[in-house]
């Protein structure tokens, strides 16, 4: 811990957190030795949502998505070369995975990040300045001045207004569900709120848990389905730098509209799951009864908790009907999904962003707009929905943003960044 006011050191970039995105920046700037980027995470050691990595989770995107490849197939840090490097090239070939396990790709990311240069894990950024043409940038172990920053902080958890957030007497995230004991759930009534990949993921784990059944298990989704995740070639062309190109180029109404379009083309819940679900009811009420039927409720919100004495209760409206009912829930899982919000360590330089309804505002090589006159640059990743569309919060485009980074960094074009069009027209 520095205890002076004195910067330790000072860097050219500083890249606050070491997800995806930030873990995509470094392999592709650790082929030009002229880029020296400093990485800070909080975590002691690489992990990617930990606490929502069930055994049978499968990753929502094609595996050439990696860190890499859509930027530059040649880099070594490609998940084909993590395959190959550990040996397992010829077992993952023959198995024809249909959805990658998502196991396997934190392993690769891990793999990653054990190799990069620059990374610092374990050490937290708890304040951002700005002064005299630098950042200075307090840590929980040091002052750094950097000249520009790169925000790889990703999402935090959402919830509803109406949810009261109770660890000990078990409401909580999705996001912790893997980091819960098994046990906790045995002859409970447990309602999984969100209709989503994570709810539907908790749900059935809930469902199949073989050692520790609850005693009721409800589903919720205010959606008017258990809606699958569109993923059909043409919601694909979504998630390509084309795309993204044109919905920068459109005013902030035909955004949002959109965005709101294209919502089940990334929060939809993945078909084999749903399948597997739907299998697990029939074979229980046909084979092996074991288990009393869940209540799987669609077109339903939930407009109040409550607390009833060591459990809850949770107020619910049918969004068709307008009817109203009661349910008393032992554990609540919130599976409500991800929300960009600013980050509470960079308040002292908020006044320099600028923000859209969904995220911050963002020029064409990814820099946050800041006030004119002011050189330094604060890349954003996985922030600027608004600016990028609905694949700014995914992995998909993860490669392309980072070179478009490198190349905004480096003063010229890198990486190639002509691309393909799409086979469909948007404006
Ligand atoms: C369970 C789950 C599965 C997903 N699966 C897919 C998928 O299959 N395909 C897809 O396209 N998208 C998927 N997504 C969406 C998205 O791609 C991921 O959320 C992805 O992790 C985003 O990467 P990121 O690096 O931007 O953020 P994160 O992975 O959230 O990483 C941010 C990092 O910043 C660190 N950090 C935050 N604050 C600080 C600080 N003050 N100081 C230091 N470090 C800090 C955090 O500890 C964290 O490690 C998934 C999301 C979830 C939740």
């Amino acid at each position: 811990m520095n205890k002076t006011n004195h910067p330790s050191e000072e860097v050219s970039y500083l890249a606050i957190g070491v997800g995806p995105s930030n873990l995509s920046l470094a392999a592709l700037a650790s082929k030009h030795d002229n880029l020296n980027i400093t990485f800070l995470e909080k975590k002691k050691q690489f992990s990617w949502h930990e606490g929502s990595l069930l055994p049978f989770s499968n990753m929502q995107s094609s595996h050439i998505r990696d860190l890499v490849t859509l930027a530059d197939p040649t880099n070594k840090f490609s998940f084909i070369s993590y395959l190959h490097s550990t040996k397992k090239l010829y077992h993952f070939m023959a198995a024809e995975f249909s959805n990658i396990p998502r196991f396997e790709f934190n392993n690769y990311y891990k793999w990653a990040a054990e190799q990069l240069p620059g990374m610092h894990f374990d050490e937290w950024v708890n304040e951002v300045q700005y002064e005299e043409g630098n950042f200075r940038v307090h840590t929980s172990k040091r002052i750094i001045l950097a000249k520009n920053l790169i925000l790889g902080i990703g999402s935090i958890p959402y919830f509803p207004e109406h949810a009261v957030l109770d660890i000990d007497r078990h409401a909580y995230h999705g996001t912790e569900y893997c980091k819960k004991n098994k046990e906790t759930f045995r002859n409970k009534k447990v309602v999984v709120v969100g209709g989503g990949q994570t709810g539907a993921e908790v749900f059935f784990d809930l469902f199949t848990n073989k050692t520790a059944l609850p005693k009721e298990l409800t589903w919720i989704s205010r959606r008017s389905l258990f809606n699958p995740m569109e993923e059909s070639p043409f919601h694909t062309e979504i998630f390509t730098p084309y795309f993204s190109e044109c919905f920068y180029s459109l005013d902030l109404d035909s955004k949002e509209k959109l965005l709101a379009q294209h919502k089940l083309a990334s929060d939809g819940v993945s078909s084999d799951i749903l399948q597997n679900i739907y299998k697990e009811l029939y074979f229980n009420k046909y084979q092996h009864k074991e288990k009393l039927p869940p209540n799987l409720l669609i077109n339903t919100d939930v407009v109040k908790q409550e607390l009833n004495g060591d459990s809850f209760k949770l107020y619910i409206q049918n969004k068709v009907t307008n009817s109203t009912d009661q349910l008393d829930a032992d554990i609540i899982i919130y599976c409500t999904g991800l929300d960009y919000k600013l980050p509470e360590f960079l308040n002292p330089i908020k006044p320099m962003l600028t923000f859209e309804k969904s995220g911050i505002d963002t020029h064409k090589d990814f820099s946050a707009k800041l006030p004119s006159g002011i050189k330094n640059k604060i890349y954003i990743q996985n922030g600027s929905t608004s600016s990028w569309g609905v694949s700014d919060r995914n992995l998909v485009l993860g490669a392309w943003r980072s070179a478009k980074i490198i190349n905004s960094m480096l003063g010229f074009n890198a990486y190639d960044m002509e691309s393909e069009n799409t086979f469909v027209t948007w404006k």
